[in-house]
């Protein structure tokens, strides 16, 4: 085994966003770092890809719509617009159209949504300003601070809730589950199922008591969807950038083999290639927990118990997308701006989503491994940001919902791929008639492809973790290794299947960040208060 010369103080695993966030936190404290990454660019789910076949036209292949992404505390303490991030947030942020043309829609403003809600039901236009006007406090001074922090015990958490009226709050309306709280607020079955796709798109299983507050929450939260300009990649860029100003190096087309342990200790890693690299004070991983615990540790090194901990680890059955790319002579131009003209701008598109029933059509398909009646969401990311495309063309994509195990086989996608991506172009037709001439070409993704090449997406799955009562908070990936700690000491987790969960929010990190600090005893003046004592002052 080659030994490097040189030793870092940190090595993280996987150079995704998570990875390049934390690693730019301990640059910024003054570590030398090294991020190793399987893929030869770094960014993982930040991805945007040129059409092999027509230069020009851009498509991000996994995430797009970046939740309040300059509203995250690493976006101004990474200084990523000095390192070239910008982001847009289109007014119309969210639509549902239905089938005879109606739309239902979501607006930054929040007026706005209201007076579209009032068009399918009064009396859900009312519900939804009640729930708003309630939970934008409790997001404000609970959720969004909780999010942001390493997570309390539960028993504390619920202890310091209990102590104020918006805790106690809080902790009724979550022990109902999502649908409970939609069936018993709203009316109007386009609306309800409007909220229960946006429960779906963060993957909480819509039965599971313990998250009736999620549906509360979005209503009230100020967090919009947003795009990156020249792609998701460009937020990756700027990331890099920032890594690379702290001195950090990021090792692309490389994987560990194993992580080294001397003396009970995390003290670095062996690569494929036999390459021994130190680290002085840390190993994060930002894979899943099998990857880091049953890949990449010894076996003599591991508890049977946290060996079945780390194989038990669950994977959302509800995640795994299926995506159509286009590139376009002009944009979609729906049937339902006739009477809704604003639907020119409109960002995230839903369609085929009529009836709350759907949703439970989705569940059942997706439970026996076949496929559902098409519900899909997508957008044009040229109407906002016309690099993207050659001059005067376009780019869309639509997203749909499908299960990992395709009548029973993951491998059965790459011989039904061609014709999903018909049967979605079809519907896709039937709302917006003019792709019929203007598709220039087209290109699909499928679950398995996303396995392929973000292997920590087990199963396709994009949140890399299900949500369940047993995973989230402080027990994210499993009890004992929720607080970013594990049982190794030098050993640290900062990816997607810790608190708070998947997505573009880069909060894991964030929070790894502040736990490795501490247990380093190093200052940083980016540090928010401790989360035990934000909640006492709510
Ligand atoms: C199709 C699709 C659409 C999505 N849409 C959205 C969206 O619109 N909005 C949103 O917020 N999120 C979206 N997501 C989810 C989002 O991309 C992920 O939740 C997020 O990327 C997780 O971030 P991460 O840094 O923890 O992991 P990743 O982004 O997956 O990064 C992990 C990195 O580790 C690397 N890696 C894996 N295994 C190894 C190994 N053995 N050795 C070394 N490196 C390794 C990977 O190559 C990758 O670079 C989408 C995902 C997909 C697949």
């Amino acid at each position: 085994m080659a030994s490097n010369d040189t030793t870092y103080d940190a090595i993280v695993l996987g150079a995704g966003h998570n990875g390049l966030i934390l690693q730019a936190y301990l640059g910024k404290a003054g570590m030398k770092t090294l991020a190793i990454e399987r893929r030869a660019v770094a960014g993982g789910g930040l991805s945007t890809l040129e059409d092999p076949r027509r230069p020009g036209f851009l498509h991000n292949t996994h995430a797009f719509f970046l939740r309040a992404v300059t509203a995250m505390p690493w976006y101004a303490d990474l200084e990523l617009e000095r390192h070239g991030a910008h982001f847009i947030e289109p007014e119309l942020n969210v639509v549902l159209i239905t089938g005879d043309g109606r739309a239902l829609e979501w607006w930054t403003d929040i007026g706005r949504t209201i007076d579209s809600f009032a068009a399918f039901s009064a009396r859900d236009a009312d519900t939804l300003r009640r729930w708003h006007d309630e939970f934008v406090p409790i997001v404000a001074h609970i959720l969004a601070p909780e999010a942001r922090s390493p997570p309390l015990p539960p028993e504390e958490r619920r202890a310091l809730l209990e102590r104020t009226s918006a805790g106690r709050r809080l902790l009724a309306v979550s022990a109902l589950s999502p649908l409970q709280f939609v069936e018993q607020e709203f009316e109007h079955p386009t609306i309800k199922a409007g909220l229960l796709f946006f429960n779906g798109l963060r993957e909480v299983d819509l039965r599971l008591p313990g998250f009736g507050h999620h549906i509360a929450a979005l209503l009230a939260s100020p967090a919009k969807a947003q795009m990156s300009r020249g792609g998701s990649a460009a937020l990756a860029r700027a990331l890099e950038a920032a890594v690379r100003e702290t001195g950090g190096e990021i090792r692309l087309k490389t994987e560990p083999r194993r992580i080294v342990v001397e003396g009970g200790r995390a003290v670095g890693i062996e690569t494929a290639e036999g390459e021994l690299i130190r680290a002085k004070h840390l190993v994060a991983s930002s894979l899943n927990p099998q990857q880091t615990f049953l890949d990449l540790i010894d076996e003599g090194l591991l508890t049977r118990d946290l060996r079945e901990r780390a194989q038990r680890f669950q994977y959302n059955l509800l995640a795994p997308l299926f995506a159509l790319h286009l590139n376009l002579g002009e944009p979609p131009r729906y049937r339902a701006s006739a009477d809704h003209p604003e639907l020119a701008r409109a960002f995230m598109v839903i369609l085929g989503l009529d009836h709350v029933d759907r949703i439970g059509d989705i569940v059942r398909h997706h439970e026996a491994g076949t496929i559902p009646p098409t519900v899909m969401w997508g957008a044009c990311p040229t109407l906002f940001d016309g690099s993207q495309a050659p001059p005067g063309r376009h780019t869309a994509f639509m997203w749909e919902k499908l299960p990992y195990r395709v009548d029973g086989d993951a491998a059965n996608w790459d011989r039904l791929r061609d014709e999903h991506g018909r049967a979605m172009l079809r519907l896709w037709q039937d709302y917006a008639p003019n792709l019929a001439d203007t598709v220039v070409d087209s290109f699909t993704r499928t679950p398995l492809d996303v396995e392929r090449e973000l292997p920590n997406m087990r199963a396709g799955d994009l949140l890399v973790g299900a949500f369940a009562n047993d995973q989230v908070g402080y027990h994210r990936p499993f009890a004992g290794a929720g607080n970013y700690r594990t049982h190794l000491p030098g050993l640290y987790l900062c990816g997607a299947s810790s608190h708070p969960g998947g997505n573009i929010t880069g909060l894991p990190a964030y929070n790894a960040a502040q736990v490795i600090l501490s247990d380093l005893g190093l200052a940083a003046d980016w540090l928010p208060p401790p989360i035990a004592a934000q909640l006492a002052m709510v």
